[in-house]
This record gives C-alpha cells, sequence and structure tokens, in this order.
C-alpha cells in the first residue's frame, strides 16, 4: 500500500515517467522487430578494450574508485583533450568521471542551476536534458534548429537569452539530428556566452562519429571559452560500449568542483574495472577510432540508401548513430503513429523525433532509425520497410 493517496511521483516530474527508447526497445522484444530505436551497436568495440576489463576484473580493480575517477583515467581525459583539440587540462582538479556521460550532464544542471534560473539549449534536444532541467527547479528555453540543415537563426538565439539564462546546453554532434555544428556557427554561440556571461555545458559524445571528413569543434576552444565551459563526453559511442557508462567532464576547476559535488552525492563513484578498460581505450592508437568512425560511415551511407528505396525522404546525417526520415514521403503525417505501427507492419523498431521537441507540431512527421548495427541488420530492416511500404 502506498503511504499516501495519489501518485507518490513528484509533480515535475510526471511528464517524464516513461523513455520512449525503454518503451521501443520492450517493444521491439516482445515483437521480434528489428530494433533500429535506441541507438547502441550491435556488436562489441574493440577486442582490445574488452580484455583491458576483464584484465581490470581480474586483477581486483573491484572495489570503489575514487569519486573523481581513478588516476589513471583522469590523465588519459586529459591527454585525449590535449592530443586531439589542443586544450591543456590537470588532471587532478580539472577531469571528473562520472557514470556516462548523462550523471555528468544532471549533476553539471543541478549543480549549478535551480528555480528562476533559464537553461538554454537548441530544440530538439535529448530527452535527459529536459528532465535534468526539470529536476534542478530550472525552465528551459528553446531555440530551434531547421531543417533541411538544422540551422538556427543567430537572432532567435541572441533573444532567448534573458537576464535568467545561466546556462547553455549544447550537444554537437547532435542528437536526434546528426547535425555538427560549424565553426561560425560555435563562433556566434561562443561570442553570445561570453557577452551575456552564461555557462556552457558540452554534450559531445558523437566528438569521434563524425562522417565526411567533418572535424569535432568543442566549444571550450573557442576565444573566452576554456573559462566558462564544462564538455562533457564518454567511452559508450566512440568505442561501441554503451552499456559500460563511463563518462567525464572537463574545465575550470569552479566548474568539475561544482559539479562534483552533486556527482558524490548520487552515484558517488562506480564502475572501477571500466575505467581502467576505458584508459587503455583512450590510449589506443587514433587509427582505431578512426577505423569505427569508417564503418560507421559507411553504415549511414548503407541505412539512407536503403530508406530512400523504400521510398523515404532522408536528412542525411554529418555524424552521430542516427538518420532521419520525414514520413510525409510515404503518405503518412504523424511519426508518433507511424512507430507505433511499424514493429506489426514492418517488423522494425524506430524512434519519433517529436519527443525531442516541446513544439509538437515542428518534429511530428519526422522518425529517427540507427545506423549504427550490422550490415546484414540493415539490409533486413531494409527489406523490411521496402515490402511495407510499396512505392
Ligand atoms: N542515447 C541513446 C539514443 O538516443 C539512448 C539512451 C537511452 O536509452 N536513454 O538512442
Amino acid at each position: 500500500m502506498t503511504p499516501r493517496s495519489g501518485d507518490p511521483l513528484v509533480e515535475r516530474m510526471r511528464p517524464y515517467t516513461s523513455s520512449i527508447f525503454a518503451e521501443m526497445s520492450a517493444r521491439a522484444v516482445a515483437t521480434g522487430a528489428i530494433n533500429l530505436g535506441q541507438g547502441f551497436p550491435d556488436t562489441d568495440g574493440p577486442a582490445e578494450v574488452i580484455e583491458a576489463a576483464v584484465d581490470a576484473l581480474r586483477a581486483g580493480h573491484n572495489q570503489y574508485p575514487p569519486g573523481a575517477g581513478i588516476p589513471e583515467l583522469r590523465a588519459a581525459v586529459a591527454d585525449h583533450q590535449r592530443r586531439h583539440y589542443g586544450m591543456d587540462l590537470d588532471p587532478a582538479d580539472e577531469v571528473l568521471i562520472t557514470m556516462g556521460a548523462s550523471e555528468a550532464i544532471a549533476s553539471a544542471v543541478l549543480a549549478m542551476c535551480g528555480p528562476g534560473d533559464e537553461v538554454l539549449t537548441f530544440e530538439p534536444w535529448f530527452d535527459l536534458y529536459a528532465a535534468a532541467i526539470t529536476l534542478s527547479g530550472a525552465t528551459r528555453r528553446c531555440v530551434p534548429l531547421r531543417q533541411p540543415d538544422w540551422s538556427f537563426d543567430p537572432e532567435e538565439l541572441r533573444r532567448a537569452v534573458t537576464p535568467a539564462t545561466r546556462l547553455l546546453l549544447l550537444n554537437s554532434p547532435h542528437n536526434p539530428t546528426g547535425k555538427v555544428f560549424r565553426a561560425d556557427e560555435l563562433a556566434m554561440i561562443a561570442e553570445l556566452c561570453v557577452e551575456r556571461d552564461l555557462i556552457a555545458v558540452t554534450d559531445e559524445v558523437y566528438e569521434h562519429l563524425t562522417f565526411d571528413g567533418r572535424a569535432h569543434l568543442p566549444l571550450a576552444t573557442f576565444p573566452g571559452m576554456a573559462d566558462r565551459t564544462l564538455t562533457v563526453s564518454s567511452a559508450g559511442k566512440t568505442f561501441s560500449v554503451t552499456g559500460w557508462k563511463v563518462g567525464w567532464a572537463s574545465g575550470p576547476v569552479p566548474l568539475v568542483r561544482a559539479t562534483r559535488t552533486v556527482k558524490q552525492n548520487l552515484s558517488y563513484s562506480g564502475g572501477t574495472p571500466f575505467q581502467h578498460a576505458v584508459a587503455a581505450a583512450l590510449a589506443l592508437p587514433d587509427a582505431v577510432t578512426a577505423g569505427l568512425r569508417e564503418s560507421l560511415q559507411s553504415k549511414r551511407d548503407r541505412l539512407c540508401a536503403g530508406l530512400r528505396s523504400a521510398g523515404f525522404q532522408v536528412i542525411e546525417p554529418e555524424g552521430t548513430y542516427f538518420v532521419t526520415v520525414d514520413v510525409r514521403s510515404v503518405g503518412q503525417d504523424d511519426g508518433m503513429q507511424f512507430c507505433r505501427d511499424l514493429p506489426e507492419r514492418a517488423g522494425v523498431v524506430a524512434i519519433p523525433d517529436s519527443v525531442f521537441y516541446d513544439d509538437a507540431g515542428a518534429g511530428r512527421s519526422l522518425v529517427r532509425f540507427a545506423c549504427c548495427k550490422r550490415d546484414d541488420v540493415i539490409d533486413d530492416a531494409m527489406g523490411r520497410l521496402a515490402r511495407a511500404f510499396p512505392t
């Protein structure tokens, strides 16, 4: 019996009771449909990374790690940021290891925002951002990314900053659109952050998964941003180990310290053997991540081609695990309904983009498919779609 009548869940979290990823993955299991919904690879990461985790388990790395993460991993993250982006970080107090990027982002928002504050982000947004902002008591304010290139109106962004804006949350490469923010866009965002004295928190978990030679540029490397940006990333996407949940946040001491204060009162710490394995993964030659990136790019091409030949209008991504289609091209207009019907109709699962929008109309006809799957799985799914939507 519940101790009080009614729903014990606090009112502000009631809009977040269901996760579209859990719902759609459960539908895939229940119907036997191919799961192109939740973004996780269906093959393991590099063998040496898996072996490093096994070695760490056998070597007795099984007790609590330090709250900020094992020194080897903090050093590996600092080294990674220097090698790839020329950033200079002290692993002692400018790097924090977290339970995935999710915990880093939630901890940062909870640490630095509260009632009366506004958090600025782009729409569509990854679902966790909305929940973290709500949990903190702050309000989210969104600036739309518009098709076909997911550009934003700089004036609209400027106008969205109010005296209450405390933090800008940027995701690049961007889930669900696959947009990789360009240098000129990032420079404009950086200028605005400096001018209006905003903190930036960046979700860069797809940093190594950019296509067609596009460079990922951390916002923290733009003028004036190193002192006001908390850069967040993780091992999950880069090394195809999404279930390991080893993430990190780096940046100036005050931002890292604030984030650590919340983080140590949530999970405190965890995943010791995986932290050792990720330290080893980050030390691998860059050819390993380049190989994973190339493989994903060919999967992106395969999925885009398959979707096009099944009659879908495809919005090609510049990075990430995801390809977006507009279902109006197959005579439908409601992506949510399309995704609810798809397992039975075609034996495939996808994610409706409308769950990533406040403005329900804006993403209504968009649907996201994950391309991080084996080639034969993509081919099978595309064959099913082509049969279900004869042109
Ligand atoms: N990042 C993954 C996606 O967008 C899912 C993460 C989750 O299940 N919350 O598909």
